[in-house]
């Protein structure tokens, strides 16, 4: 099964988290692109890119009342590319968020190595209260939505966000999903096959059961499966409708329906697949299972 990432906090506490997030974006960065590497210096952290192996993306330390974040160059941090840019407002969530902040300079809490979305992401409160800090920074809510009113649809408008935001597909992808502009599933498929997957609320509720690890059950003809095939080859945006229980297996017995599924290759990280209903509004049965389709 793949791996389902915890992904919702309170949502009183998310509120608060996105609103200090737009503030500081209105103040540090009322135009154009969000810089958080420049918020960074403004407030006087110093930002360290060196080598550190596997070992994170990004930490933030304290030491003598001096704030480092360090942004580690063998996981592909580099200065302004959209990992890098991740990756310093995920560390600045750590700064800007006060029990995170305190907990640091007081030395209750030892400097944690973070990672970024894409694996080893760990289920910690801290750790997605800083990721959903870091979307709201660089997408800021008022200017995410006026770009989302402009943008394509679907995995389109996840490439439309992206490109205008400089943010990873995978973080344009989470957002989308997380916005709640349509029930979505997106699911991210490494080339060594680790799967993982995160559902929009409103899809959830829509209970389809597990979601299966695309190895086995994928058939050959969908947008993933081709997608997988050219490997490293960019696609483009693939789209087919398909059965949803293809992904979710439990639906087989009769509460099958058509499900739009589109894909598109990350070049050496892997297949982005993103599931949504083919028309907006109700899931519609496959003609095969429901008589009254005829
Ligand atoms: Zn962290």
């Amino acid at each position: 099964m793949a791996q389902r990432i915890k992904q919702h906090i309170a949502s009183e506490r998310a509120e608060e988290i996105v609103e200090l997030a737009q503030a500081v974006a209105d103040e540090y960065c009322p135009t154009g692109k969000v810089a958080p590497e420049e918020i960074s210096v403004r407030k006087g952290i110093s930002l360290i890119y060196d080598h550190y192996g596997d070992a994170f993306d990004g930490v933030i330390e304290h030491e003598d009342g001096q704030f480092y974040i360090h942004c580690n160059l063998d996981r592909e941090n580099a200065l302004g590319s959209p990992r890098g840019r991740f990756t310093v407002s995920h560390e600045l969530g750590h700064y800007f968020i006060d029990e995170h902040r305190n907990a640091l300079a007081s030395g209750r809490v030892r400097p944690h190595p973070s990672f970024t979305v894409d694996r080893n992401r760990s289920d910690l409160r801290i750790e997605r209260e800083a990721d959903l800090f870091a979307s709201n920074l660089l997408m800021p809510p008022a200017r995410f939505s006026a770009a989302l009113a402009r943008a394509r649809k679907r995995l389109g408008a996840i490439q439309d966000l992206a490109g205008k935001f400089n943010v990873s597909i995978t973080c344009a992808a989470i957002r989308y999903v997380d916005s709640e502009v349509e029930p979505s599933v997106m699911i991210h498929r490494a080339p060594d096959g680790y799967v993982w997957s995160r559902l929009s609320k409103q899809f959830e509720a829509m209970n389809c059961g597990r979601i299966v690890n695309a190895t086995p059950q994928t058939p050959a003809d969908n947008p993933s499966a081709i997608c997988r095939a050219l490997g490293e080859k960019p696609s483009g945006v693939i789209g087919a409708k398909i059965a949803a229980s293809t992904w979710f297996p439990a639906l087989s017995r009769g509460r099958d329906f058509q499900i739009r599924e589109e894909a598109m290759t990350l070049g050496r990280y892997g297949v982005l697949t993103l599931l949504t209903l083919p028309d907006s509004g109700f899931p519609q049965s496959v003609a095969t299972t429901n008589p009254r389709s005829g």
